[in-house]
């Protein structure tokens, strides 16, 4: 969505096709790096008009209840996503892009310097470029058998919206037994309460309530939070067949951005930067190549480069971080370490974030 509001501010034309209509609630933790604010601001996209957190500290729990509390260096902001696509759709479709909602893409194939896209509503659609923004997984990685598609993808998200008592500023990461949870504030005085853990987890406790009631609830943080919250939804947003495999960011000539080209761990709290920066990235180089600057073969080059250069160290230390957290022994020695040594955690904030850009 970023991709196509830069674009289409640079006055290219430039089609998005989304699967869902918005608003549409989804499944994340909904705190965004004050690191995209830069990028954001020079679309004309006024994020303090929507109302959201300001979130400056981080609270950490081990499953025992033990808690570390440190001050973030570059904060972030807690927006609901239901506001900020749909916000998002509005500004790219002011500024000229053709925002086509309710429509799923089936396949991409690329013939003689052009994509065709086949679209479930049975149209097919010819363009010069395509950016695949389509999320961590879609039947389109099926369709264009990419190899992290055939890697286990053992977790799942659930998420809810709440009214708790907790300081707006705060965002607090609650560990349990093979999994975390993360809770901030929103917009509208809501809070986003999101987590991820196993399939296997849920598996062996049957019901999502049930496995609530059971494994996150031996958290004591987690059971106030089930015993005093009002819970906003009917039902949980879950989500699951999620996988931190490593991929390409370029395959069959498409460039690749956001989670569709490698998801960090959302106990980083960086996905959406990450995927807004890429967007920077690719439509940098797209309005290169428009311009005559780049040929297709150098804006890919160009486009690999840079994106390996930003986001794969941050990748690696998300994965590295993932490990350490689950296993309720190991991070509560985590959480000892970091007690005695916070230059620690700032360090892996440092590793797993970016500058603003
Ligand atoms: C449990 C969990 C918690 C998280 N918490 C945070 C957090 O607090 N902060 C943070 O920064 N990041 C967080 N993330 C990561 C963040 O959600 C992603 O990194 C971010 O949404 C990536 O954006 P994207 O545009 O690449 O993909 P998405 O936001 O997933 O958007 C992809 C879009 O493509 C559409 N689509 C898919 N297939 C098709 C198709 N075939 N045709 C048309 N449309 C299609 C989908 O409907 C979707 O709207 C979390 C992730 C998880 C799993």
């Amino acid at each position: 969505m970023v991709s196509a509001l830069a674009l289409a501010r640079a006055g290219v034309p430039v089609t998005l096709f989304e699967r869902k209509k918005y608003p549409f609630h989804k499944v994340c933790g909904e705190y965004v790096s004050n690191e995209v604010r830069p990028y954001l601001a020079s679309l004309g996209v006024e994020i303090d008009a929507l109302g959201p957190a300001h979130i400056n500290n981080f609270l950490l729990s081990a499953p025992s209840g033990n808690t570390l509390r440190e001050p973030l260096d570059l904060g972030g902001f807690g927006i609901s996503r239901y506001t900020l696509d749909y916000y998002l759709a509005q500004q790219a479709r002011q500024a000229g892009a053709i925002i086509r909602e309710g429509t799923a893409v089936q396949e991409l194939q690329y013939q003689e310097n052009k994509f065709c896209l086949k679209l479930a509503t049975g149209e097919a659609h010819f363009t010069d470029l395509v950016i695949g923004s389509y999320g961590k997984r879609t039947n389109l990685d099926r369709h264009l058998q990419r190899p992290f598609f055939r890697q286990p993808s053992p977790y799942i998200g659930v998420k809810y919206h709440l009214r708790y008592h907790q300081p707006k500023d705060l965002i607090c990461l609650h560990n349990f037994k093979d999994g975390y949870a993360g809770i901030s504030a929103i917009e509208d005085d809501k809070y986003c309460f999101c987590y991820l853990t196993t399939r296997a987890n849920l598996k062996a406790s049957g019901t999502i309530s049930q496995m609530e009631a059971s494994i996150l609830s031996q958290n004591p943080h987690l059971k106030k939070i089930f015993r005093e919250a009002e819970f906003l939804y009917p039902q949980p947003e879950v989500i699951n067949e999620i996988s931190f495999a490593s991929k390409t960011c370029i395959e069959n000539h498409t460039l690749f951005c956001g989670d569709a080209a490698g998801l960090i761990t959302p106990l980083c709290g960086n996905g959406m930067a990450m995927a807004i920066h890429a967007a920077k990235i690719a439509s940098n180089c797209i309005l290169e190549y428009l311009t005559g600057r780049l040929n297709q073969e150098q804006l890919e080059k160009k486009y690999t480069q840079l994106w390996q250069q930003e986001f794969s160290r941050r990748l690696q230390t998300g994965r590295l971080v993932q490990r350490l957290f689950g296993r309720p022994i190991l991070t509560e020695m985590v959480l000892h370490t970091f007690k005695q040594f916070p230059a620690g955690v700032r360090f892996l904030m440092k590793k797993t974030h970016g500058k603003p850009f």
